[in-house]
Parts: C-alpha cells; sequence; structure tokens
C-alpha cells in the first residue's frame, strides 16, 4: 500500500539503489539497511538510511522496530566469484549467518514477506542447458553456495515460521537508470562492462578476458545479460505477489539470449566507436562456461517483461552513468 515501508538491505549498492527508486515512485517509503561496505551514501536519495551490518542483530531490531516494514528486499551481500573462491569463510558469514540474522529479526518482528536476491551461479555448470527454476542447483563457487544454503534457510522458515518468499535467480544485471541518478560503482571494479569501460577509457591497461578456451562458440564465457531496470521491476511485482498471497515462489530473471565477453567487447565498440584493449588471461576459478535461462515463468505468472534488455541499451546506460563520475567516498 502507498506509505508503506519497505526494508531495502543493500540499498546503498547498484542494484539496491534502483530498486529504492523505482519502490520510491510506486508509493513506498524504502528505507535502506547498509553497511556501506561496498555501496555509497550518495545512492541512498530515495528514503531513511539505517547504516548498520547484517551480522549486527540489534541493529536489525532496532530498524524493525523503529519503521515497521511490511516486507524486505534482501539485495545486502558481497557478490564476487573470485574473492569468494579466495576468501569463503567471508562470503558464508557476511551471506549466510547475516541472512539468517535478518531473517530471525524480521519473523521476531512480524514481518513474513521477504524478495531474496538469488543468482544463476546457484546452477553451476550444465553443458549448455537453458536454466530452468527447476534445473539442478550445483554451485561452483562460495558466493554460489552461499546464496543457495540462503535459499534453504527461507524454505525452512516458510515451514517453521510462515515466512514468504519470493528468490529471483538473476543472471547477469548490467546498465544503469537511465536518467544516470545512479549506477553501478564498484572500487575496485571487476564486473564484466564497468571494468570494460574502464579499459576502454583508459582508466585500466586492459581488459583481461578470463579464459578462450571453454566450450563456446568463440572460446569466451556466455552470459545473459538484463537490464538493472527491468530487473527492478520485477521486484515491484514479486513484492505485489507476496503481498496478495500466502507462499513461496523461485524466478529466473534473464532474457534467455547468451553473449559471450567477446561479443559483449564487439558491441561496446559499435556502440561508443571507442576501442577495449584486451589481453587473454587464464581462467577466473569458479566460472561456468555459459549460463542461460529460460525465464519464461516470471513472464508468464509475474507479466514480467525484459524490454530494455537489449545489450545496446544496457551498454548504452552504462555508459552515460560511467561519464558522470560516479560516486566519491565521502
Ligand atoms: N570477465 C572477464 N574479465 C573481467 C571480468 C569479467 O573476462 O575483467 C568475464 C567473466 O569471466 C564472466 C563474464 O565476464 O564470464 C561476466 O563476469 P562478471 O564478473 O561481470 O559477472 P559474473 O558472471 O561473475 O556474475
Amino acid at each position: 500500500m502507498s506509505g508503506d515501508a519497505i526494508l531495502v538491505t543493500g540499498g546503498a549498492g547498484y542494484i539496491g539503489s534502483h530498486a529504492c527508486k523505482v519502490l520510491a515512485q510506486a508509493g513506498y517509503v524504502p528505507v535502506t539497511f547498509d553497511n556501506v561496505s561496498t555501496g555509497w551514501e550518495q545512492a541512498v536519495k530515495f528514503g531513511p538510511f539505517v547504516r548498520g551490518d547484517l551480522l549486527d542483530r540489534a541493529a536489525l531490531e532496532g530498524a524493525f522496530a523503529e519503521h515497521r516494514p511490511v516486507a524486505v528486499l534482501h539485495f545486502g551481500a558481497l557478490s564476487q566469484v573470485g574473492e569468494s573462491v579466495a576468501s569463503p569463510g567471508l562470503y558464508w558469514r557476511n551471506n549466510v549467518v547475516g541472512s539468517l540474522n535478518l531473517v530471525e529479526a524480521m519473523t521476531a518482528a512480524g514481518c513474513r514477506n521477504i524478495v531474496f536476491s538469488s543468482t544463476c551461479a546457484t546452477y553451476g555448470d550444465q553443458d549448455g542447458v537453458v536454466l530452468t527454476e527447476d534445473s539442478r542447483q550445483m554451485p561452483l563457487n562460495a558466493y554460489a553456495a552461499s546464496k543457495r544454503a540462503v535459499e534453504d534457510i527461507l524454505r525452512d522458515f516458510e515451514n517453521s515460521k510462515g515466512l514468504n518468499a519470493v528468490v529471483f535467480r538473476y543472471f547477469n544485471v548490467a546498465g544503469a537508470d537511465p536518467e544516470a541518478e545512479i549506477g553501478e560503482w564498484h572500487q575496485p571494479e571487476t564486473h564484466l562492462i564497468p571494468v570494460l569501460i574502464e579499459a576502454a577509457t583508459g582508466k585500466r591497461d586492459a581488459l583481461t578476458i578470463f579464459g578462450d578456451d571453454y566450450s563456446t562458440p568463440d572460446g569466451t564465457c556466455v552470459r545473459d545479460y538484463v537490464h538493472v531496470m527491468d530487473l527492478v521491476a520485477a521486484h515491484l511485482q514479486g513484492l505485489d505477489w507476496l503481498l496478495q498471497r500466502k507462499g513461496s515462489r523461485v524466478f529466473n530473471l534473464g532474457t534467455g539470449q547468451g553473449f559471450s565477453v567477446k561479443e559483449v567487447i564487439s558491441e561496446f565498440e559499435a556502440v561508443t566507436g571507442r576501442p577495449v584493449p584486451f589481453v587473454y588471461g587464464p581462467r577466473r576459478a569458479g566460472d561456468a562456461a555459459l549460463l542461460v535461462s529460460d525465464c519464461r515463468r516470471a513472464k508468464e505468472e509475474l507479466g514480467w517483461s525484459a524490454d530494455r534488455s537489449i545489450l545496446k541499451q544496457m551498454i548504452e546506460d552504462a555508459w552515460r552513468w560511467y561519464r558522470t563520475g560516479g560516486y566519491r567516498a565521502e
């Protein structure tokens, strides 16, 4: 309902900040709960800000008591595959223990609706199969394993505490707010499109392509890119789904179309006219060769459409945002 508060963990981050913008436009009050470890206070523009850590149970309880949210959108997590392979404990503690704290605090406060950001990485490598929500989950890295573990926690809390969860398994999120008010800004950048922008603009010498010997058409990894604005629109639809009924459901969010790393580079060069210097490097530990979604369920059951998720559009929007200069540490 208009005026209802929604707690947004990770609301200072890339996807969470875009969610706050559309929540506010829809009449909700997005309450950001974020420790700003990878996000930016400057990205919190659309509602109240609670600076807090998911590992701090008292801070969570305080946020529920003060704002009385009707639902939680849970974006707050560490999300880098490479880092998770190097530091698995960090990922299990932050993503799994943090989510457990959140779920316990919310059910204790009587809040029983959560939209959770999971990942296609929970499917692992499945030999070119297009992935449905019923595909087996075989995580290849601690990031994906931590997200799958949270899905398990949500299922157990549904059974015992009546928690309702919409779980979105994101494919590769890209692009930015077309108004360039907010966007993707990590330091250091690790995701493909911002990294190739850095290479094209001379902020780094070159993009390293992680492996060119995969069993894909050009040997580089294939991913299914979805525009962040389409992704957050699905969250509003997921929220409506939760607020209108009891129960839980998993949805893939992608487009069903895959692009290789080299295809993304070529498209960027075509869109911007700027060459992307690149070198080939070894495979990145934990990477699957190909991750492409079957996302019919979200379309059929939520009425979702991914109209902005065209590679050219995602690159144009990311590029426009990048040229604003992004966020600066305060
Ligand atoms: N990638 C790459 N070089 C980079 C960053 C990413 O070759 O500097 C590749 C990576 O191996 C993967 C794809 O680009 O195949 C997308 O990676 P990203 O980190 O953006 O997202 P992820 O797939 O890990 O969620």
